[in-house]
């Protein structure tokens, strides 16, 4: 009977082992994929694009566009 029971434990135990060293390899991939399909999504709604006066990138909807020049605050417009 306490043989049974044991190697049911060990039967357990094995699968759990396995699954711990399945899994955090399974996930990454899993993460990876998506990150790259949410970006694939993402470009074509909101483009990216640069201050004319310091270079740093930010969404199109949260630009300044004045004369065809993208800034990204006010008072890179004024230093222009
Ligand atoms: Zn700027």
């Amino acid at each position: 009977m306490w043989k049974l029971i044991f190697l049911g434990l060990l039967i357990w135990l094995v699968i759990y082992i396995i699954k711990r060293a399945i899994k955090p390899a399974a996930k990454h991939a899993d993460h990876t994929n998506e990150s790259e399909g949410e970006k694939q999504h993402q470009e074509p709604v909101e483009n990216m694009v640069q201050c004319t006066t310091c270079h740093v990138h930010l969404p199109r909807s949260e630009a300044f566009l004045v004369n065809g020049n993208f800034y990204c605050s006010r008072a890179h417009i004024e230093n222009k």
